[in-house]
């Protein structure tokens, strides 16, 4: 019947698991993934966070059991959020010698010195309003805040980081932090900027996770409007220029695009930050028996790396090492 039809035989290269594998375009491995951790004060503490189920708070005194697990599945870059109760107006937290991350880095990287700490640079875990700089009225004055996370990016340096990874969307915030970590001495640092990051409703969880709700008003005159694509490219342009190592697009799952466009437009490694209310969502899907999980997990994050991330940062990097380690 089809004798003289012409027509591609695609279902060739599909033929058997063997030949699939065999021109397979994307792979995850775990040496893609940043894995995030809550670490909060007090002593022997491992709350589970409850909108993000397999997600906890770790006091410092247990954290280690955390970050062992992690290492142990091969996952070699960490990223830590503090959740704090003494918070004030100027975020001084983020900033302080003793400060709950600064100690969790330390102690990472005297256990692992070869687990590269990824530290997220920002001011909303520790201001009292929960914006992610000085407040001035009703807005976040931007160059006040500038000179806060200069100061937050140093001391976390000084604390060990390996990366700074500046999160909140002040404009001139990879210059501010490139020029205060050269004066101090941290030429060789690098800065993996959240370049391109929405104000998005899937940070819900997170911000359950690290108390870090703002108090007043949204994040939308930093954030970026979900529905630009352009203004993508421009943010992740001045970046560029302002001496950014790696460009991070957040979130992830419903901004494929424009992990794509930046994979297009430039040539520094791309993150995608995999968040908390894609996270739950899945969890959420998965504990009603609605979704194959591991599955579903993984198609997700090949997603990502096929749009064009190189790194993903993803709560799920523990549950993909697994997995990986068992196929
Ligand atoms: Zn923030």
């Amino acid at each position: 019947m089809t004798e003289h039809i012409q027509f591609k035989r695609h279902r060739r290269l599909r033929s058997s698991a063997s030949m699939r594998t065999m021109v397979r375009e994307t792979h995850l491995h775990v040496e893609d993934f940043i894995y995030p951790i809550f670490v909060i004060e007090g002593e022997n503490i491992k709350n589970e966070v409850p909108s993000m189920p397999a997600v906890y708070q770790f006091s410092l005194d247990r954290l280690m059991e955390e970050v062992t697990e992690a290492y142990e599945l091969g996952i070699r870059s960490l990223m830590f959020f503090g959740v704090v109760t003494d918070k004030d107006e100027v975020g001084s937290g983020a900033y302080a010698e003793d400060g709950i991350v600064q100690r969790a880095t330390k102690m990472v990287k005297e256990k692992y010195p070869d687990i590269l700490v990824v530290a997220d640079t920002c001011l909303c875990e520790y201001t009292s309003h929960g914006h992610c700089g000085v407040i001035h009225g009703e807005d976040v004055d931007n160059d006040k805040s500038l000179e806060l996370l200069a100061k937050t990016a140093v001391s976390q340096a000084k604390a060990g980081a390996d990366i700074i990874a500046p999160s909140n969307m002040m404009d001139g915030f990879v210059a501010v932090i490139r020029k205060a970590l050269d004066k101090a001495g941290y030429t060789h640092i690098p800065i993996m900027s959240y370049a391109v990051k929405y104000a998005s409703s899937f940070y819900g969880p997170f911000r359950d996770a690290a108390d870090s709700t703002p108090q007043f008003g949204d994040r939308k005159t930093y954030q970026m409007d979900p529905a630009n694509r352009l203004e993508a490219i421009r943010e992740a342009q001045s970046d560029v220029e302002e001496g950014a190592d790696f460009l991070m697009v957040k979130p992830a799952l419903s901004y494929l695009d424009i992990i794509r466009d930046v994979r297009n437009e430039f040539n520094l490694p791309v993150v995608a930050y995999n968040v908390s209310g894609e996270y739950a969502m899945v969890k959420a899907a998965s504990q009603n028996g609605w979704i194959d999980e591991d599955k579903l997990v993984i198609e997700m994050l090949t997603s990502m790396k096929r749009a064009g991330a190189d790194i993903i940062l993803t709560y799920f990097a523990k549950d993909v090492a697994k997995t990986l380690s068992n196929q």
